[in-house]
Protein backbone atom coordinates (compact mmCIF):
# COMPACT_ATOMS: atom_id res chain seq x y z
CA UNK A 1 0.00 0.00 0.00
CA UNK A 2 1.38 3.82 -0.95
CA UNK A 3 -0.59 6.31 0.30
CA UNK A 4 0.62 9.66 -2.44
CA UNK A 5 1.68 12.66 -0.85
CA UNK A 6 0.77 13.82 -4.70
CA UNK A 7 -1.88 16.69 -4.46
CA UNK A 8 -5.11 15.68 -6.27
CA UNK A 9 -7.32 18.25 -8.33
CA UNK A 10 -9.15 19.05 -5.15
CA UNK A 11 -5.79 20.22 -3.49
CA UNK A 12 -5.91 17.72 -1.06
CA UNK A 13 -3.61 15.05 -0.78
CA UNK A 14 -4.31 12.25 -3.28
CA UNK A 15 -4.12 8.35 -2.36
CA UNK A 16 -3.40 5.39 -4.68
CA UNK A 17 -3.63 1.82 -4.00
CA UNK A 18 -1.11 -0.89 -4.88
CA UNK A 19 -2.52 -3.70 -7.26
CA UNK A 20 -0.76 -5.87 -5.47
CA UNK A 21 -2.64 -5.28 -2.37
CA UNK A 22 -5.94 -3.68 -3.46
CA UNK A 23 -7.61 -4.32 0.14
CA UNK A 24 -5.36 -1.80 1.73
CA UNK A 25 -7.26 1.06 1.18
CA UNK A 26 -10.65 -0.60 1.57
CA UNK A 27 -9.17 -1.73 4.98
CA UNK A 28 -7.89 2.03 5.99
CA UNK A 29 -11.49 3.51 5.26
CA UNK A 30 -13.52 0.97 6.49
CA UNK A 31 -11.16 1.46 10.17
CA UNK A 32 -11.79 5.23 9.71
CA UNK A 33 -15.29 4.87 8.89
CA UNK A 34 -15.46 3.26 12.45
CA UNK A 35 -13.14 6.05 13.93
CA UNK A 36 -15.70 8.62 12.88
CA UNK A 37 -18.52 7.15 14.23
CA UNK A 38 -16.55 6.48 18.00
CA UNK A 39 -16.21 8.66 20.86
CA UNK A 40 -12.96 7.66 21.67
CA UNK A 41 -9.97 5.42 20.48
CA UNK A 42 -6.83 4.12 21.24
CA UNK A 43 -3.59 5.29 18.81
CA UNK A 44 -0.65 3.01 20.13
CA UNK A 45 2.44 4.10 18.57
CA UNK A 46 6.40 2.61 18.11
CA UNK A 47 8.85 5.35 18.11
CA UNK A 48 12.86 4.28 15.94
CA UNK A 49 11.61 3.54 12.49
CA UNK A 50 7.91 4.34 12.63
CA UNK A 51 8.15 7.66 14.18
CA UNK A 52 10.89 8.88 13.29
CA UNK A 53 14.12 7.85 10.67
CA UNK A 54 16.98 5.46 12.73
CA UNK A 55 19.91 7.44 14.01
CA UNK A 56 23.08 5.97 14.62
CA UNK A 57 23.26 7.77 17.39
CA UNK A 58 20.08 7.52 18.24
CA UNK A 59 19.23 10.72 20.53
CA UNK A 60 19.72 12.41 17.75
CA UNK A 61 16.55 10.41 15.96
CA UNK A 62 14.37 13.11 15.73
CA UNK A 63 10.57 12.62 14.40
CA UNK A 64 9.89 13.37 10.85
CA UNK A 65 9.08 16.59 9.98
CA UNK A 66 5.07 17.73 10.74
CA UNK A 67 4.90 14.40 12.86
CA UNK A 68 4.93 15.63 16.60
CA UNK A 69 2.44 18.57 15.58
CA UNK A 70 -0.13 16.09 13.83
CA UNK A 71 -0.03 13.96 17.02
CA UNK A 72 -0.22 17.06 19.18
CA UNK A 73 -3.34 17.79 17.39
CA UNK A 74 -4.80 14.39 18.08
CA UNK A 75 -4.02 14.83 21.88
CA UNK A 76 -5.73 18.34 22.36
CA UNK A 77 -8.65 16.29 20.44
CA UNK A 78 -9.17 14.83 23.49
CA UNK A 79 -10.73 11.72 21.95
CA UNK A 80 -7.96 9.38 21.29
CA UNK A 81 -5.66 7.40 24.09
CA UNK A 82 -1.63 7.73 22.72
CA UNK A 83 0.31 6.35 23.68
CA UNK A 84 4.50 5.20 22.84
CA UNK A 85 5.04 1.70 22.83
CA UNK A 86 8.97 1.20 22.38
CA UNK A 87 12.41 -0.71 23.04
CA UNK A 88 14.30 2.38 24.61
CA UNK A 89 13.83 3.31 28.49
CA UNK A 90 10.61 5.93 28.15
CA UNK A 91 12.62 8.88 29.41
CA UNK A 92 14.02 8.82 26.06
CA UNK A 93 10.84 9.58 24.18
CA UNK A 94 9.22 12.72 25.86
CA UNK A 95 12.67 14.86 24.99
CA UNK A 96 12.43 13.45 21.49
CA UNK A 97 8.76 13.81 20.35
CA UNK A 98 8.74 17.40 22.25
CA UNK A 99 4.75 17.58 22.70
CA UNK A 100 3.29 18.97 25.84
CA UNK A 101 1.35 17.32 28.00
CA UNK A 102 3.77 14.46 27.73
CA UNK A 103 2.30 11.43 25.94
CA UNK A 104 2.19 8.03 28.00
CA UNK A 105 5.16 5.64 27.28
CA UNK A 106 5.42 2.34 27.69
CA UNK A 107 9.57 1.81 27.73
CA UNK A 108 11.65 -1.01 27.88
CA UNK A 109 9.46 -3.09 24.86
CA UNK A 110 6.63 -2.72 27.34
CA UNK A 111 8.07 -3.40 31.12
CA UNK A 112 8.41 0.33 31.85
CA UNK A 113 5.68 2.83 32.36
CA UNK A 114 5.58 5.96 32.50
CA UNK A 115 2.53 8.18 32.99
CA UNK A 116 2.50 11.59 31.45
CA UNK A 117 2.13 12.91 34.92
CA UNK A 118 6.07 11.62 35.10
CA UNK A 119 5.46 8.22 37.62
CA UNK A 120 7.15 5.52 36.36
CA UNK A 121 6.28 1.66 36.98
CA UNK A 122 9.07 -1.28 36.48
CA UNK A 123 7.98 -4.90 36.22
CA UNK A 124 9.76 -6.99 39.20
CA UNK A 125 12.31 -8.86 38.10
CA UNK A 126 13.46 -12.32 39.67
CA UNK A 127 16.39 -11.96 41.79
CA UNK A 128 18.20 -15.15 39.81
CA UNK A 129 17.43 -13.40 36.46
CA UNK A 130 19.08 -9.90 38.05
CA UNK A 131 22.21 -11.96 38.79
CA UNK A 132 22.60 -13.49 35.81
CA UNK A 133 21.80 -10.03 33.96
CA UNK A 134 24.39 -8.52 36.35
CA UNK A 135 27.19 -11.20 35.34
CA UNK A 136 26.56 -10.29 31.33
CA UNK A 137 26.61 -7.13 31.95
CA UNK A 138 30.25 -7.34 33.52
CA UNK A 139 31.14 -9.16 30.95
CA UNK A 140 30.12 -7.78 28.00
CA UNK A 141 31.81 -4.40 29.58
CA UNK A 142 34.90 -6.21 29.11
CA UNK A 143 34.18 -7.77 25.36
CA UNK A 144 31.38 -6.44 23.07
CA UNK A 145 32.87 -8.55 20.17
CA UNK A 146 33.10 -4.80 18.23
CA UNK A 147 29.53 -3.97 18.81
CA UNK A 148 27.40 -1.64 20.65
CA UNK A 149 26.84 -3.10 23.84
CA UNK A 150 23.58 -1.36 25.84
CA UNK A 151 22.36 -2.00 29.42
CA UNK A 152 19.25 -1.89 30.33
CA UNK A 153 17.01 -2.16 33.75
CA UNK A 154 15.01 -5.33 32.40
CA UNK A 155 17.66 -6.61 30.09
CA UNK A 156 21.19 -6.56 27.92
CA UNK A 157 21.52 -5.77 24.56
CA UNK A 158 23.45 -5.92 21.74
CA UNK A 159 23.61 -3.66 19.02
CA UNK A 160 25.46 -4.15 15.07
CA UNK A 161 23.84 -1.18 13.38
CA UNK A 162 25.50 0.45 10.64
CA UNK A 163 28.30 -2.77 11.13
CA UNK A 164 30.22 -4.18 8.00
CA UNK A 165 27.99 -7.09 6.81
CA UNK A 166 30.81 -9.71 8.00
CA UNK A 167 31.83 -7.99 11.35
CA UNK A 168 27.83 -7.86 11.71
CA UNK A 169 27.63 -11.47 11.62
CA UNK A 170 30.62 -11.99 13.66
CA UNK A 171 28.82 -9.76 16.17
CA UNK A 172 25.42 -11.73 15.83
CA UNK A 173 27.50 -15.44 16.41
CA UNK A 174 29.09 -14.29 19.27
CA UNK A 175 26.05 -13.11 21.16
CA UNK A 176 23.73 -15.78 20.27
CA UNK A 177 26.51 -18.06 21.79
CA UNK A 178 26.65 -16.06 24.88
CA UNK A 179 22.42 -15.23 25.29
CA UNK A 180 21.27 -18.92 23.67
CA UNK A 181 21.81 -20.97 26.85
CA UNK A 182 20.77 -18.26 29.27
CA UNK A 183 17.58 -17.78 27.58
CA UNK A 184 15.55 -20.64 29.08
CA UNK A 185 16.48 -19.94 32.42
CA UNK A 186 14.56 -18.14 35.27
CA UNK A 187 12.30 -16.13 32.86
CA UNK A 188 14.65 -14.83 30.73
CA UNK A 189 14.33 -14.42 26.66
CA UNK A 190 15.80 -13.22 23.60
CA UNK A 191 14.10 -10.85 21.89
CA UNK A 192 15.48 -10.23 18.33
CA UNK A 193 15.23 -7.03 16.05
CA UNK A 194 17.08 -5.58 13.29
CA UNK A 195 20.71 -5.46 13.45
CA UNK A 196 20.53 -6.62 17.54
CA UNK A 197 19.95 -9.19 20.25
CA UNK A 198 18.08 -8.73 23.68
CA UNK A 199 18.46 -10.70 26.36
CA UNK A 200 15.59 -9.46 28.88
CA UNK A 201 12.99 -10.28 31.16
CA UNK A 202 9.28 -9.12 31.73
CA UNK A 203 6.32 -8.10 28.77
CA UNK A 204 6.83 -7.23 25.37
CA UNK A 205 4.91 -5.17 23.31
CA UNK A 206 1.99 -7.44 22.87
CA UNK A 207 1.70 -7.43 26.75
CA UNK A 208 1.65 -3.84 26.58
CA UNK A 209 -1.02 -3.55 23.78
CA UNK A 210 -3.21 -6.16 26.29
CA UNK A 211 -2.68 -4.11 28.92
CA UNK A 212 -3.75 -0.81 27.27
CA UNK A 213 -6.95 -2.15 25.75
CA UNK A 214 -7.41 -4.15 29.28
CA UNK A 215 -7.99 -1.29 31.31
CA UNK A 216 -9.43 1.23 28.91
CA UNK A 217 -12.24 -1.71 28.24
CA UNK A 218 -11.32 -1.10 24.61
CA UNK A 219 -13.62 -3.56 22.98
CA UNK A 220 -15.81 -1.19 21.10
CA UNK A 221 -13.24 1.74 20.88
CA UNK A 222 -11.31 1.66 17.45
CA UNK A 223 -7.52 0.95 17.68
CA UNK A 224 -4.58 0.91 15.55
CA UNK A 225 -0.36 0.16 16.27
CA UNK A 226 1.74 1.76 13.96
CA UNK A 227 5.57 0.04 14.15
CA UNK A 228 8.67 -1.41 11.66
CA UNK A 229 10.00 -3.77 13.60
CA UNK A 230 10.19 -7.76 14.56
CA UNK A 231 9.93 -6.37 18.24
CA UNK A 232 6.77 -4.91 17.00
CA UNK A 233 4.85 -8.78 15.60
CA UNK A 234 3.44 -9.49 19.48
CA UNK A 235 1.65 -5.68 19.12
CA UNK A 236 0.24 -6.48 15.42
CA UNK A 237 -1.03 -9.60 16.89
CA UNK A 238 -2.79 -8.23 20.26
CA UNK A 239 -4.58 -5.13 18.49
CA UNK A 240 -5.53 -7.91 15.94
CA UNK A 241 -7.10 -10.20 18.65
CA UNK A 242 -9.21 -7.31 19.81
CA UNK A 243 -12.91 -7.32 19.66
CA UNK A 244 -13.63 -3.77 17.72
CA UNK A 245 -12.36 -2.58 15.00
CA UNK A 246 -8.60 -2.52 14.87
CA UNK A 247 -5.51 -1.72 12.73
CA UNK A 248 -1.68 -3.49 12.96
CA UNK A 249 0.33 -1.53 10.56
CA UNK A 250 3.74 -2.01 9.56
CA UNK A 251 5.22 1.43 9.09
CA UNK A 252 8.59 1.00 6.97
CA UNK A 253 10.10 1.33 3.78
CA UNK A 254 10.03 -1.99 2.49
CA UNK A 255 7.51 -4.47 3.12
CA UNK A 256 8.81 -7.81 5.20
CA UNK A 257 6.00 -10.94 6.00
CA UNK A 258 4.38 -9.81 9.30
CA UNK A 259 0.94 -10.25 11.21
CA UNK A 260 0.42 -6.70 10.71
CA UNK A 261 -3.09 -5.79 7.93
CA UNK A 262 -1.16 -2.99 6.42
CA UNK A 263 1.94 -1.87 5.08
CA UNK A 264 2.40 1.96 4.77
CA UNK A 265 5.62 3.79 4.13
CA UNK A 266 6.81 6.25 6.03
CA UNK A 267 7.53 9.91 5.83
CA UNK A 268 4.45 10.61 3.67
CA UNK A 269 2.39 7.59 4.65
CA UNK A 270 2.96 8.42 8.05
CA UNK A 271 1.92 12.05 8.21
CA UNK A 272 -1.40 11.14 5.71
CA UNK A 273 -2.40 8.46 8.08
CA UNK A 274 -2.11 10.86 10.94
CA UNK A 275 -3.83 13.72 9.17
CA UNK A 276 -6.87 11.22 8.39
CA UNK A 277 -6.86 10.61 12.56
CA UNK A 278 -7.20 13.97 13.07
CA UNK A 279 -9.87 14.57 10.62
CA UNK A 280 -11.82 11.65 11.73
CA UNK A 281 -11.63 12.32 15.25
CA UNK A 282 -12.39 15.95 14.56
CA UNK A 283 -15.85 14.75 13.10
CA UNK A 284 -16.32 12.04 15.75
CA UNK A 285 -19.55 12.99 18.13
CA UNK A 286 -18.57 15.62 20.63
CA UNK A 287 -18.10 14.41 24.62
CA UNK A 288 -20.90 14.25 26.73
CA UNK A 289 -20.68 16.76 29.55
CA UNK A 290 -18.90 14.40 32.23
CA UNK A 291 -17.24 12.54 29.30
CA UNK A 292 -13.49 11.79 29.91
CA UNK A 293 -10.50 13.43 28.07
CA UNK A 294 -7.51 11.85 27.29
CA UNK A 295 -5.75 15.06 27.33
CA UNK A 296 -5.77 15.35 30.89
CA UNK A 297 -6.30 11.59 31.98
CA UNK A 298 -3.74 9.63 33.74
CA UNK A 299 -4.25 6.26 32.60
MG1 LIG B 1 10.89 0.51 15.71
Amino acid sequence: MLISSAKGRSGRPAESRRTADPGTAARLAQFFDALCSAPRSILLLDYDGALAPFRLDRFQARPWAGVSQLLSLIQAQGKTRLAVITGRPAGEIGPLLGIAPSLEVWGLHGAERLFPDGRRELEQTSPAAVEKLDVLRAQLRRDSFGGLFEDKANAVVMHWRGVAPQKAHEIERRTRNLFEPLAQMDGLHMLNFESGIELRVGRDKGGAVRAILAESGADNEPVAYLGDDLTDESAFCAVNASGGASLSILMRPQERPTAANVWLRPPADLRNFLKRWAQGSGRAGKRAPGQRSFVSRNP
